[in-house]
């Protein structure tokens, strides 16, 4: 056997490490109800049609070229009036990177911040890229507290105790996956101001911006004023354009603090040639378009988050915070570690009885995952209520 770099040994996305398990289930005959991955296009959420249009017509018309490596002019300008806009975050053209996907932005971002040893701090639980990307470039990716019992808020005492002579990074991720917490807007200025503070790198992850159900979101660049913010944000969730993969990096730097670590994320997209040209149009076209289908998707959410969380709260045995944005569930199991030895085995065992596929928490990170597991609440309420009802036989059952 070929030997392979060690480094890719470190890397795992539970969120799809689970689907293996899954599928050899499901080739035995067993009928799965996958609930591991956010993917709202696989449920009764549809792609609207002016973007699909949009993306045919640039097809028919010839977008059928590499696209400059930055992303097209008109889209990063489109991206720059929608942060003004819906964000209040004043940012240029010039700012912006299109990218293949957040996903695609969390590596090159790492892959330009992170030398052997530094540590970045995430939150714990965190979106799993942001462990495998830091160890896969030789950090350590450091979790801060979020705290289950006060709707999973960050715990800023701890963060600020982890923070060392080897941190580089600190990452927020508002509205969180997985948690679903919103952050308050007191609890985004502290965490700037800390930043501020410690002089460290603030990366901000606001993919789910417009999908929050009592408060409203608050962007961190709206309130850094003057430190420094590298935020990834996409296309996936909003404009449900998940499998077209469309993101972008922006650098909001009033003080020049990015500029060298903006060429060479400028240099690495150079590296990949560019991001899908046609789908950069119609991204142009989901930004510029009617929303409707935002307010229609998130009222239908709403249903489901409040179906979700009052079915699973009387789950004996099983506990759920009340997500106020994205569309996950964190709900906590009481017996692992004792009836299952891990969260994991419960995940693995739950799948095999019931064919009810969720993610185990520390998936997303050990410490504060731990004992969890996430549900997507993408499905209609019908498909909710037969999962939930599955996890509650499968609660009661006694070995
Ligand atoms: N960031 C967060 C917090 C996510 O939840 C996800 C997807 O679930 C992503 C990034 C990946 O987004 P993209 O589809 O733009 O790569």
């Amino acid at each position: 056997m070929f030997q392979v770099a060690n480094r890719v040994r470190t890397i795992e996305y539970a969120i799809r490490d689970v689907l293996a398990q899954a599928k050899q289930l499901e080739r035995k005959g067993k009928e799965i109800i996958y609930l591991n991955i956010g993917d709202p296009a696989k449920f009764d959420f549809d792609t609207p049609f002016h973007i699909k249009q949009a993306l045919t017509k640039a097809v028919e018309e010839g977008v059928n070229w590499y696209a400059p490596s930055e992303g097209l002019p008109e889209l990063r300008e489109a991206i720059c009036e929608k942060e003004k806009k819906v964000n209040q975050v004043e940012i240029q053209p010039e700012d912006v990177v299109v990218t293949q996907g957040i996903s695609e932005g969390i590596q090159m971002v790492m892959a330009a911040v992170v030398e052997n040893g530094d540590e970045v701090l995430v939150p714990g639980p965190t979106y799993p890229p942001y462990l495998s990307y830091v160890k896969f470039f030789g950090g350590k990716p450091v979790a801060y507290e979020t705290v289950e019992g006060k709707g999973w808020q960050p715990n800023l005492e701890d963060l600020r105790a982890k923070i060392t002579a080897k941190t580089r990074a600190l990452v927020v991720i508002n509205p969180n996956n997985p948690c679903g917490a919103l952050y308050k807007e007191k609890t985004v200025r502290e965490i700037v101001d800390l930043a501020g503070e410690h002089n460290l790198l603030l990366i901000s992850d606001e993919i789910y911006d417009r999908i929050f159900y009592t408060e409203k979101f608050v962007s961190t660049s709206h309130i850094a004023k003057d430190v420094a913010v590298v935020g990834l944000n996409g296309f996936s969730k909003t404009y449900l354009m998940t499998g077209w993969r469309l993101g972008y990096i922006y650098f909001h730097d009033s003080s020049g603090k990015l500029t060298e670590l903006k060429e060479c994320i400028e240099k690495e997209a150079r590296v990949r040639l560019s991001a899908n040209a046609p789908v950069q149009k119609a991204g142009v076209a989901a930004l510029k378009g009617p929303h409707d289908h935002l307010f229609q998707m998130v009222e239908k959410l709403r249903k489901r988050r409040d179906y979700a969380w009052k079915r699973i709260n009387e789950i004996a045995g099983v506990s759920c915070t009340k997500p106020e944005g994205a569309f996950y569930v964190f709900p906590r199991v009481e017996a692992i570690g004792s009836r299952w030895k891990t969260d994991a085995e419960f995940v693995y065992n739950l799948l095999k009885e019931t064919g009810v596929l969720f993610v185990h928490g520390s998936g997303f990170e050990s410490t504060y995952g731990y004992g969890h597991f996430r549900s997507v609440i993408l499905p209609p309420i019908e498909t909710l209520e037969e999962a939930f009802d599955l996890l509650e036989q499968f609660m009661l059952k006694r070995d």
